[in-house]
């Protein structure tokens, strides 16, 4: 039997360095933390001379590790420089300013501060008692948000952790508005989802996992643009309507994946009014640009929309993860999802937000304790002026791709990233950007438009200059000239 210690202050034991008190583990915590802040301090000064891609090979790190875990507690210090030597090597640098695959982004100093305090707080908003804090600065940030991206008032915002969940709950909404029955029989087959050839995975995953069936989400053609053709749209809801489906909802992209192209979510509210199709509008990418007046037109439409998904996470500085839900039917979002046992009950005061009824997750995360800092911080004309830089910087990328005849650029820049290729087989234009990814400098990834291998170079870092963006595409010009 172990020993129950008569004083819970004294008796906190870490056996492998001994008995110690409360007070000797702050103090080692203390040490510890100083340093690592340190440590933090330093690889955001220096994060360039770290290779964006690390060069491990695929099981490295694991075999580099001992197979079990530790018998006797370890020291702080010994940790923190085993993770120094054993993993770092192991990481690729998203916070990197060559950082230029997927979407660029950043986990601002603001951001990491407020992270570190939400795990030392270990705060858990399940519902509004749990945690005031969480259920309240949630909607203060959220509601901030909605108003620089210039979103009706009636919009009520949630955080989930990634996109794909934040799409998940919409499908879900969707579904609750338009059958009820589903959450008490399950889905039944018919219900249709409704995208482009150019949406996010994501999308056709949620499908899977709701149980629509990959079978019945209808990815509607594209115009030479990469949007999403309205008129195709409306032919294949009208021949699902006459085959006895029932069309559930229909998502709408502002920024695709692949090239950022814009659906004409005018049009497809339009649709989406006329048959009372819930409208998703997929924004995670450019969504922050909303707060761009003179981007108001890529936007047109979205404000008609019956919920949003925005990420912070990748465009808003925002460290992984962050991810906004806005829905104009919270009540029906509230239906799908409030299932109370008697252990949960909570207060029934109507201005107490209980965050569990909103979603499938019980445990809530203080994410917006980072992203109150990061919207305090920056303000919104921080955040405009870098969202403005990171567009000037593409549309200057873009000119130069335009001037090399060796190059051809494929899609329209309407946010911060670049769809090019190098005009050669498919091949080239890989052992091109390996050419350039193999420099340690920078990470460019690539997609495939009309068939073809295509370059993206998506810029998203805080850190990322207009010099940096001029020595990638000297790497590639020079690349093109040895090919
Ligand atoms: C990145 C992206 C997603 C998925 O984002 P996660 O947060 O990683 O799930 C969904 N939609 C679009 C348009 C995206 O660009």
């Amino acid at each position: 039997m172990a020993e129950i210690p008569t004083s819970d202050r004294t008796a906190f034991v870490v056996p492998s360095t001994g008995a110690r008190s409360w007070n000797d583990y702050i103090a080692e915590f203390r040490a510890s933390a100083h340093q690592t802040v340190d440590w933090i301090a330093s690889f955001l000064e220096n994060t360039r001379d770290y290779p964006v891609l690390p060069s491990v090979k695929p099981g490295e790190l694991i075999d580099s590790l001992p197979k079990s875990g530790p018998e006797k507690g370890e020291e702080l210090a010994r940790i923190l420089a085993d993770f120094n030597q054993e993993v770092m090597p192991a990481v690729t640098q998203w916070n990197h300013p060559g950082f230029l695959a997927y979407f660029g982004c950043t986990g601002s100093s603001p951001a990491i501060l407020g992270e570190m305090i939400a795990a030392a707080l270990n705060t858990n908003g399940l519902h509004w008692k749990t945690s005031p804090a969480v259920a309240e600065l949630e909607q203060v940030t959220l509601s901030w948000l909605r108003e620089w991206m210039e979103l009706p008032k009636d919009f009520f915002g949630i955080i989930y952790d990634t996109a794909s969940t934040t799409s998940m709950h919409a499908l879900i909404a969707a579904r609750e508005m338009l059958a009820p029955e589903a959450r008490e029989n399950g889905s039944a087959p018919g219900f249709v989802v409704y995208t482009s050839q150019q949406s996010h995975s994501s999308i056709e995953k949620d499908a899977i996992a709701i149980g629509v069936g990959q079978k019945f989400v209808r990815k509607i053609g594209v115009d030479s643009e990469f949007r999403m053709r309205a008129d195709l749209l409306e032919e294949t809801i009208k021949a699902d309507l006459a085959a006895g489906l029932r069309p559930m909802c229909i998502v709408a992209t502002i920024g695709t994946t692949s090239s950022t192209s814009i659906d004409p979510v005018v049009e497809i509210a339009d649709i989406a009014a006329k048959h009372k199709i819930w409208l998703h509008v997929d924004a995670a990418y450019a969504g922050p640009c909303a707060m761009l007046p003179e981007m108001k037109a890529s936007f047109a439409g979205m404000e008609r929309a019956d919920s949003i998904v925005v990420n912070p996470h990748k465009w808003l500085l925002t460290n992984i993860d962050l991810s906004v839900f806005y829905t104009r039917h919270p009540e029906i979002l509230r239906r799908a999802f409030s299932l109370v046992p008697e252990y949960l009950r909570a207060s029934e005061d109507p201005r107490a937000i209980h965050l569990m009824d909103y979603g499938v997750p019980l445990g809530h995360r203080f994410r917006s304790l980072k992203f109150w800092f990061i919207l305090r911080y920056f303000g919104r004309e921080g955040l405009q002026a870098i969202l403005r830089s990171h567009i000037a910087m593409a549309q200057q990328f873009a000119a130069w791709v335009d001037e090399d005849s060796r190059f051809e650029r494929v899609a329209p820049v309407p946010f911060s990233t670049i769809c090019f290729r190098f005009k050669g087989s498919d091949e080239l234009n890989h052992r091109l950007i390996r050419r350039v990814n193999e420099t340690g400098k920078f990470f460019l990834s690539h997609t495939e438009l009309n068939g073809q291998v295509v370059i993206r170079v998506a810029i998203g870092n805080l850190g990322t200059s207009l010099a940096d963006l001029e020595e990638c595409w000297k790497l590639l010009q020079g690349g093109a000239a040895e090919l």
